[in-house]
């Protein structure tokens, strides 16, 4: 299904993400760059992803493995994968959340057992949460939560410049050394909104 990927800047034809997208996503989220190059985008039907089996979905996206799953919208050229620079910056703060999810499906471990105990971690959260009568359910979880701070910071990183920032720009045009420098140059920044992304986060 690769002819549907060359126009979504971050991906490449297999849905590989763009080494661009790697040292971006990696930058905002702390995840590992190897398992960002490991990971792989796919897209599925929404009637798949909204599986009533699986208890975490988000905004058409869904993480298992080391896969992230789209649905179809995304790749729309008249849609949300139109190739503009704003489809890049809604593509990135997308993934910027599930590649959190990525590596908490790492830290339980890839065996059956792992994805068995991650799954129930998910269950166990929102049943609670559901019990105490806690809102949102979803987005209250301590694991959604943990995932989303990647999302946090590069909305934080892009504030009024959305798709002009130069970070967001540099991904688009598949400018990888432009994003590595960026992000050298931006360290300290960078970790200082992590910073209070986490404090918020354990608030
Ligand atoms: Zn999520």
């Amino acid at each position: 299904m690769g002819d549907h990927r060359g126009h979504i800047a971050v991906l490449q034809d297999d849905g590989h993400l763009t080494g661009a997208a790697v040292a971006a996503l990696h930058a905002v989220s702390g995840v590992d760059t190897a398992l960002l190059r490991a990971a792989k985008v796919r897209p599925s039907s929404a009637n798949w992803l909204h599986a009533p089996w699986y208890p975490y979905r988000r905004g058409g996206a869904l993480t298992i493995g080391r896969t992230i799953w789209f649905t179809g919208i995304w790749f729309s050229k008249h849609g949300l994968g139109d190739g503009s620079p704003s489809s890049t910056l809604r593509w990135l703060l997308h993934l910027a959340h599930e590649v959190g999810h990525l590596a908490q499906a790492e830290r339980f471990g890839p065996s059956l057992w792992g994805k068995t105990r991650y799954v129930a971690a998910f269950a166990w959260q929102y049943a609670t949460r559901a019990l105490l009568r806690r809102r949102p359910i979803h987005d209250g979880s301590p694991l959604e939560r943990e995932a989303d701070a990647g999302r946090r910071v590069l909305r934080a990183v892009v504030g009024d410049q959305q798709e002009r920032h130069p970070l967001v720009a540099a991904v688009h045009g598949h400018a990888a050394p432009v994003v590595e420098r960026w992000c050298v140059q931006h360290r300290q920044y960078l970790a200082e909104i992590a910073g209070r992304v986490q404090a918020g986060n354990l608030a």
